[in-house]
């Protein structure tokens, strides 16, 4: 059998994951992308142990590994005195309960890593290229880009939360503001007073607010994440430049921690989280979807990337070389969908819980006292997530 011939639209962490999981499987890949040049804004990101398990079956993970910092533990804190609400071991503890550990990197290095492995892995990358749809026949599919059409065997909507091949598949439908502007950036840690920032993955919650930080780049850089709730939201772009002055108001009175390190930031991102229902149908003939294309989710579990990884995987393995395309969709569908929904969901109550005020907030504590008198039982709550290895299971 000749080696299929895979077109990916998006060169994002999900479509490059995928270019090289279908290199590797034997396939021939071409890429599109719209951005003239592959690239990320200044941002961290964490690589969870389920999709490092992907990155070390791609040969990735020791790249990664090396611009990555490992937190020491994760924590859940109070957003005015800093106290802990609950603490979870991570470095060595996480290595050795899922046997891959729990990684912060750069977005930028990330999608440099990726992008080199896809391009040592022979997959063509098109830069420039936007893609406007596909048609397909019995016979192939074809990408319809501003540069061109491409001829294929089958086509991957890697495009991200406003997909437009998703929109081919089931009509646009705007993705929806969940009520929550976020403001990201990093600041180097010898610009803030020194062991005021935790080396964990620290996510200080109060009404209607959180913080998060951790480290970057062997802990030269700190990354930090605000979230607070707003009936109104700017544009949608990660790229948008945020408000210094507006984000240290909306976190004045906050733990010490959190103001210093906003009074040493000089500039940030801003946007609104956007979300979707998990699409109904991946697939449409030789078309199909994976990640934020088909599953976006709010940030507060930090798995959509790894969701997107996952996908990256479990899409390559079973139709690379599958005859039966269409039963290989189903699989891959029928695999997917219900652990993406329910990462979706975590991460929506996620925003509840971090955000949580008067009584709410009061039984919350409670149950994080328990749970701090219980760490086994906390820690049992992540296996399903950081400990499952879809690699093992296909
Ligand atoms: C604040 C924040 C923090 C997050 N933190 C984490 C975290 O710690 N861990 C985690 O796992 N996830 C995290 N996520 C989620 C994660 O960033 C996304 O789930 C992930 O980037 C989705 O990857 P993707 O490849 O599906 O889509 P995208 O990253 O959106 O990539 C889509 C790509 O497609 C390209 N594209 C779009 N349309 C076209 C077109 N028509 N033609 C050609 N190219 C096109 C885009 O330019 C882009 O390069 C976070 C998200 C946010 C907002």
């Amino acid at each position: 059998m000749t080696a299929k011939h895979i077109l990916i639209c998006g060169a994002g962490i999900g479509g490059l994951t995928a270019a090289t999981a279908y290199a590797k499987a034997g396939a021939r890949v071409t890429v599109f992308e719209r951005a003239e040049k592959i690239s990320e804004v200044g941002a961290g990101i964490q690589q969870s142990p389920n999709a490092m398990a992907v990155h070390a079956a791609l040969g990735t993970a020791s790249d990664i590994a090396a611009y990555s910092f490992a937190p020491d533990a994760g924590t859940l804190r109070d957003y005015k005195t800093g106290a802990v609400k609950l603490r979870t071991q991570m470095d060595v503890a996480y290595k050795a309960r899922y046997g891959h550990p729990y990684l912060h990197i750069h977005r930028a290095d990330l999608i440099a890593i990726l992008l080199n492995h896809a391009k040592r892995a022979g997959t063509t990358i098109l830069t420039g290229h936007s893609v406007s749809g596909y048609k397909q026949d019995k016979t192939g599919i074809t990408a319809l880009t501003n540069q061109g059409d491409f001829q294929g065997d089958l086509f991957v909507g890697a495009d991200g939360i406003n997909s437009l091949i998703a929109g081919q598949m089931h009509g646009e439908t705007p993705a929806r503001f969940t009520g929550q502007m976020a403001w990201r950036g990093t600041v180097k840690a010898s610009d803030v007073p020194s062991g005021i920032i935790p080396k964990e993955a620290a996510v200080w919650v109060g009404p209607g607010a959180h913080f998060v930080t951790y480290y970057l780049r062997g802990g030269e850089l700190i990354n930090f994440v605000a979230v607070k709730e707003r009936s109104k939201h700017t544009e949608e772009s990660w790229s948008k430049p945020g408000d210094m002055q507006a984000l240290q108001k909306a976190f004045s009175g906050w733990d010490a921690a959190v103001t210093a390190l906003l009074s040493a930031c000089t500039t940030c991102f801003e946007w609104g989280l956007f979300d979707r229902p998990v699409l109904p149908t991946w697939h449409d003939g030789r078309a199909v979807l994976l990640g934020d294309a088909c599953h976006p989710m709010l940030p507060f579990m930090a798995q959509g990337a790894a969701m997107a990884i996952e996908d990256a995987w479990a899409l390559s393995q079973l139709t690379a070389n599958a005859d039966d395309l269409p039963a290989a969709f189903s699989k891959y569908e029928t695999m997917r969908k219900p652990r993406a929904s329910k990462l979706q969901a975590i991460s929506t109550g996620n925003a509840a819980m971090f955000h949580a005020a008067g009584p709410a907030a009061i039984i919350r504590d409670a149950k994080l006292t328990v749970a701090r008198a219980l760490p086994l039982a906390a820690a049992l709550r992540f296996d399903p997530i950081y400990g499952y290895d879809i690699t093992k299971e296909i």
